[in-house]
């Protein structure tokens, strides 16, 4: 890198939020930079986060099949065996492709790519300390700040990432835990579960909130949830709170608090999974030397054009407000440079889907029926079960629904909540409609292919504007 060169852009991170802002900065014709400290791009989710843990959920849910769902197909198997490690190279195969992909594309698209941890010295100046050892100074005229998000911890309970672990240390266990005790029921929580479940440990799951998921997700949806993950032997414990734990013997004890109504109790397993949400992570970037302060939560505060308060240092992704998502990282790094490039940009962030890998896989967008409740806002509800589907039930994979919620005046979508085969990819249906402001009436007259999954979305949305011809 040459120090004397003004960047119009230099970008600190190099996760969805970093490599797709530097891809469409470069695509628009400026001179960008991207630091990255950890050796290679696509942060987070590339490296440790929803990349791998796909690799571990789809060949999981293989193994499980293969296991537990082919005798009534009338495929005979025989001896079914798991290599771990193979397994796990399968997902490192999947990382190692993809984070090389990026590097092609930011090479493509003009990009100089500084591998080091970045440092604000001044407003315009970042120094890096590079990973090959010795520094160098970069200055732009914009910067760009992506440094994302790192795993909250639980006070008392230290991560070693092998007996106690965050999802980092859940996607790359040398050997199957007997037993595991996974605290927090949200997205990581369910879907590191699932892995490990499926490979054969005993799974519990200790939530805090009445509902698995999250607050996010529909309370009906996450009811029906829980349900099926019982039946594939999750335990879960809601409404109990994890007091503190000992690690000392060689099973790790915890203590909760009582589920309403019970009593205390301790808990104990081999692995510990803290699963209870994502911080953002700031240090290291020296934003005590600007003097940039963070809000209560850690995060870095921005106007709704991502500015900072110095407006040539913008900010997006999981290091500021919004979901911790990588799409949404990605429609913001999108939306940045193009604020900076031509001074407008946008991003709706009332369309943006959830998705949970789980098996059946559980995807929303918009608003759950909780949310319009507690705003008052009147809804009309349509629901539609794959049971009634003729693709699931020729799949015999018929668990789960398709909930609509509607306005009951205008008629138009409000909220779309699936569990079922495929909830991931179908949602894509549901925030396209969301965002072109349809009516559920406009979804009930698309012509759908017969016979799809997809049906299932059609005919939810006949049972919110009229009736459902299949159920
Ligand atoms: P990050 O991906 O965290 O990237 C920030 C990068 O900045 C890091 O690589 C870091 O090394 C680098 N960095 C930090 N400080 C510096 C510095 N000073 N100098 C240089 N480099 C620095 N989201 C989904 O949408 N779908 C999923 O399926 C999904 N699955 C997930 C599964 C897991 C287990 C986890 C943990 C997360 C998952 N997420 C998922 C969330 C998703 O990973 C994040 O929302 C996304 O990575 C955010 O992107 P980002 O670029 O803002 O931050
Ligand atoms: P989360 O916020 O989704 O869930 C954390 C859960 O832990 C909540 O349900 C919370 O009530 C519970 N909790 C908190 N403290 C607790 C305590 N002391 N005892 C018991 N329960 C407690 O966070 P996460 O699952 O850690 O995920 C972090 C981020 O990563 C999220 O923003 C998530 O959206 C993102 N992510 C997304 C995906 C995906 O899109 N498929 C996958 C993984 C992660």
């Amino acid at each position: 890198a040459s120090a004397s060169e003004d960047k119009d852009l230099v970008i600190i991170g190099g996760g969805v939020a970093g490599y797709v802002a530097a891809i469409k900065a470069g695509q628009e014709g400026m001179k960008v930079t991207c630091i990255e400290k950890r050796g290679t791009l696509g942060g987070t989710c590339l490296n440790v986060g929803c990349i791998p843990s796909k690799s571990l959920l789809n060949n999981s849910h293989l193994y499980h099949q293969i296991l537990h769902d082919t005798a009534n197909r009338g495929i005979e198997v025989g001896d079914v065996k798991l290599n771990l490690a193979n397994f796990m190279k399968a997902k490192d195969t999947a990382v190692s492709g993809l984070t090389k992909g990026v590097e092609f594309l930011l090479k493509k698209n003009g990009v100089e790519y500084i591998k080091g941890e970045g440092t604000f010295v001044s407003e315009n100046d970042i120094k890096v300390a590079l990973n090959d050892g010795g520094e160098t100074t970069v200055r732009g005229k914009n910067i760009l700040i992506a440094t994302g998000s790192e795993a909250t911890p639980f006070p008392g309970l230290e991560i070693d990432e092998k007996r106690v672990i965050t999802s980092t240390g859940a996607i790359a266990l040398e050997k199957i835990p007997e037993t595991m005790i996974v605290i927090g029921g949200g997205i990581i929580g369910l879907e590191m579960a699932s892995v490990w479940s499926r490979l054969g440990t005993k799974v519990t799951v200790v939530e805090f909130l009445g509902q698995i998921g999250g607050p996010g997700m529909d309370t009906e949806i996450a009811k029906a949830t829980q349900k099926l993950l019982k039946k594939q032997g999750m335990e879960f414990k809601l409404n109990t709170k994890v007091l503190g734990g000992d690690t000392t013997a060689s099973m790790i004890k915890l203590d909760v608090d009582a589920a309403k109504g019970g009593k205390p109790e301790s808990l104990d397993a081999d692995v510990v999974l803290v699963a209870i949400g994502r911080r953002p992570y700031t240090k290291g970037l020296g934003l005590e030397n600007i003097g940039m302060e963070l809000d209560e939560r850690g995060r870095v505060i921005v106007d709704s054009e991502y500015r900072t308060k110095i407006p040539h240092i913008r900010c997006v992704g999981d290091v500021t407000f919004g979901p911790m998502l990588a799409h949404k990282a990605e429609e913001e790094a999108v939306a940045v440079v193009e604020y900076i490039k031509k001074g407008f940009g946008h991003v709706n962030y009332a369309c943006i889907p959830s998705v949970m890998y789980t098996y059946p896989e559980v995807a929303w967008v918009g608003q759950s029926e909780q949310d319009l409740k507690s705003q008052k806002i009147p809804y009309r509800v349509g629901t539609f079960p794959f049971s009634a589907n003729s693709r699931a039930k020729t799949n015999m994979d018929s668990d789960g629904l398709v909930k609509m919620l509607a306005d009951p005046e205008t008629d138009r979508l409000l909220g779309v909540h699936i569990i079922g085969p495929n909830a991931g990819e179908m949602i894509a249906e549901g925030t396209l409609a969301l965002e072109y402001g349809a009516s559920t009436e406009d979804i009930a007259r698309t012509c759908h292919a017969h016979p799809t999954l997809a049906e299932a979305f059609k005919e939810a949305a006949m049972a919110t504007s009229s009736k459902a011809i299949h159920f």
